[in-house]
């Protein structure tokens, strides 16, 4: 079959996620066909090469092809590919998880395991509810998250999820949830500006506690980075100053790293930049290089121990699995990539590229259309707005993003948009030389869709 009639079969057979199927009949939309992928490199049907400036929705850290990870999953295909994780384990899941478990300090030692980050939330949010029931705080029900967060697309997940577009329709059937300021530093919701900044945002947080806390089971968050509501970035006191509200008010800290997990932000984990531990972290893109889908929600003894009983009635039990729990698979190439990443001493590895993508994004500083330039560790935002003094932003018909897109494609990169936001969230693996190109691209392709010209 050729590429023509492949995609054909594409549009005929399947339901694409995120998309509007009839837009689709028009030629620009329809998927690209792959064919390889090498490093930072995807190469489609035709030869013509992309850099993957969107790390292949957020999920690859080494690159594509890596000959390590693949030679993890090609060992493990001979031990055990797949084995029902109650009653059973094996190597793999142990080593991982004490591996992970020390990362972390030894600060979160239980590690649950599921196969992608909606899941990873679902588990931190059952476990958080029965965790205060078991406490004997039944009323302790409620969660709080923040305006423009996201947190999956399951019903737990969307329930705390505060993105109209993707979220506002499936309300009818959501639990009830206390929503927050989102700490929108462009926008911020009190008027402060990132110099005379102190978090006033998280005073509608602590609002909410002086109403509800005695109803609240935990807060969750997406720390540093709201990513699909907009690659919107807020500072480390902010989780700081949270977890003393949290403390001062006995709810839960639920960190949800999925996004930004795995050395995203030039740390293990989010969180530590903020010098503190959450109840409940919940991880998954990165953690497998992107190779296998895996993810984890970590938690503290004390919760766990909240479920240790003799369990006569059986209460007690947290009843949550699925069929690919521990995925033998998936959990080797974990292992792998963990080892890869110490070896490669990955924080240190990234301070240059962080700092050569801070550099390089000051091209972007006179256009007059970029409304802010933000950065936190390997994630890179500019956000486009119609008028820089009023921060007017583009609608959703004028599609932007959509444009600069397009144009990306053509000179040899994907920038998918996150709303009005170009952004970069490539490999780690990405050479200094490939950021000057990458972003000298995008510079391009917003050129061409917004002169900037008076
Ligand atoms: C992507 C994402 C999720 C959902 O993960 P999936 O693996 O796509 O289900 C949850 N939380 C955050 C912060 C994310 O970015």
């Amino acid at each position: 079959m050729d590429k023509k009639e492949l995609i054909e079969e594409d549009l005929k057979y399947i339901w694409r996620p995120f998309t509007q199927m009839k837009s689709l009949e028009e030629d620009i939309n329809k998927p690209i066909l792959i064919k390889r992928g090498k490093g930072i490199y995807l190469e489609d049907a035709d030869g013509k090469k992309y850099i993957d400036a969107v790390s292949s929705w957020w999920v690859n850290t080494l690159g594509h092809s890596n000959k390590r990870i693949n030679k993890a999953i090609a060992k493990q295909t001979k031990q055990i590919e797949h084995v029902i994780f109650a009653g059973f384990t094996h190597k793999p899941v142990i080593e991982f998880s004490k591996k992970l478990v020390k990362l972390m300090n030894n600060k979160l030692t239980k590690v649950f395991f599921s196969d992608n980050g909606s899941t990873a939330v679902e588990v931190a949010l059952k476990m958080a509810y029965q965790y205060q029931v078991l406490k004997g705080k039944p009323e302790k029900r409620k969660f709080i998250a923040l305006k423009n967060s996201y947190h999956g697309d399951t019903l737990g997940a969307v329930s705390v999820g505060g993105i109209d577009m993707y979220h506002k329709l499936y309300k009818p059937l959501l639990f009830e949830i206390r929503q927050a300021e989102s700490p929108y530093c462009y926008r911020c919701p009190m008027g402060c500006t990132k110099e005379n900044c102190d978090c006033e945002c998280l005073q509608s947080v602590e609002n909410i506690l002086k109403e509800e806390a005695q109803n609240t089971a935990g807060i969750i968050i997406e720390p540093l980075v709201q990513a699909a509501g907009g690659m919107i970035m807020y500072p480390p006191k902010y989780i700081t100053k949270l977890r003393s509200l949290c403390d001062k008010y006995n709810i839960l800290l639920i960190d949800d790293e999925v996004a930004m997990g795995f050395y995203r932000t030039g740390k293990l984990f989010a969180y530590e930049h903020a010098n503190i531990v959450p109840d409940i972290v919940c991880a998954a893109k990165g953690i497998t290089a992107g190779y296998m889908p895996l993810s984890v929600t970590v938690t503290s003894e004390e919760i766990f121990n909240a479920f240790y009983d003799d369990d006569k009635d059986g209460y007690k039990t947290f009843y949550h699995g699925h069929s690919y729990t521990a995925y033998p698979l998936a959990l080797s190439v974990a292992l792998e990539n963990l080892k890869i990443l110490e070896e490669m001493d990955i924080e240190k590895y990234l301070q240059p590229k962080i700092k050569k993508f801070e550099q390089e994004l000051q091209i972007f500083k006179n256009h007059k259309n970029v409304g802010d330039i933000r950065q936190t560790g390997m994630i890179c935002a500019i956000e486009l707005v119609k008028d820089k003094n009023t921060k007017e932003p583009f609608s959703y018909e004028e599609g932007i993003g959509k444009k600069i897109y397009l144009e990306g494609l053509k000179l040899g990169a994907i920038l998918r948009p996150m709303w009005n936001c170009i952004y970069f969230i490539t490999p780690y693996i990405i050479k200094e030389k490939e950021i000057e190109k990458l972003v000298k691209i995008a510079y391009t392709a917003l050129n061409k869709v917004l002169p900037n010209e008076e």
